[in-house]
């Protein structure tokens, strides 16, 4: 299971998941387009109406690995509460949309929505390549709506050396604090990464 870093790193990973208003994924993916910083996105594939328009932009991150996609599964299945075979069938739906939308496989990087797992869900994930269960230490607290002062405190609490930051493309309110993050990250010498980079994977063609 990953929830950081190694310690002693300076690297942060932005992990941005789900993806249900296309504000907010149009804000990101311009976040990482300006600032350069690297971004892995861990999208739900029931949201390809905002991120299927925006493949081509993506793809060309993507290709020199600014960009990292994860798998979140397609429905944004809770794995605790759903049987083997609908767990696999999920994962599996979310990687052939990932892998004919951006050209790459998610592999091995799986987070379970709510971070719900246990010994079977990891075993199946496993046996379908996923063998990095990917939670988090930190979080932006955006899965839904939330005040932009509290979003920022969490953010200056959260943005912290070895951090593997959990963020949503769901809520606008985070659009206005993203220069904000991006600040925090450079004044604490903090060095943006991917969770290949953070962790020594690589992509693989889909
Ligand atoms: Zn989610």
């Amino acid at each position: 299971m990953l929830y950081a870093a190694a310690e002693g790193s300076r690297q942060i990973a932005l992990t941005i998941d789900d993806g249900y208003s296309d504000d907010c994924v149009e804000g990101y993916l311009r976040f990482a387009e300006q600032s350069g910083i690297p971004v892995t996105f861990l999208p739900n594939g029931i949201y390809a109406d905002t991120w299927d328009p925006r493949a081509e932009r993506l793809r060309s991150l993507i290709e020199t690995g600014q960009v990292q996609i994860g798998n979140h599964t397609m429905s944004h299945l809770n794995l605790l509460e759903s049987d083997n075979a609908t767990i696999r069938a999920d994962i599996e739906a979310n990687e052939q949309w990932i892998q004919r939308v951006f050209g790459v496989t998610a592999r091995p990087y799986l987070r379970p929505p709510y971070g719900a797992r246990d010994d079977r869900t990891d075993r199946i994930a496993a046996d379908l390549g996923y063998t990095r269960i990917t939670m988090w230490n930190g979080t932006l607290g955006d899965s839904g709506a939330i005040d932009p002062a509290v979003l920022m405190d969490l953010a200056r609490t959260h943005v912290q050396p070895g951090a593997i930051v959990l963020g949503h493309a769901n809520s606008p309110t985070v659009l206005g604090l993203l220069d904000g993050v991006r600040d925090l990250i450079i004044e604490r010498d903090l060095q943006p990464v991917t969770l290949d980079t953070m962790f020594g994977t690589s992509r693989a063609q889909g």
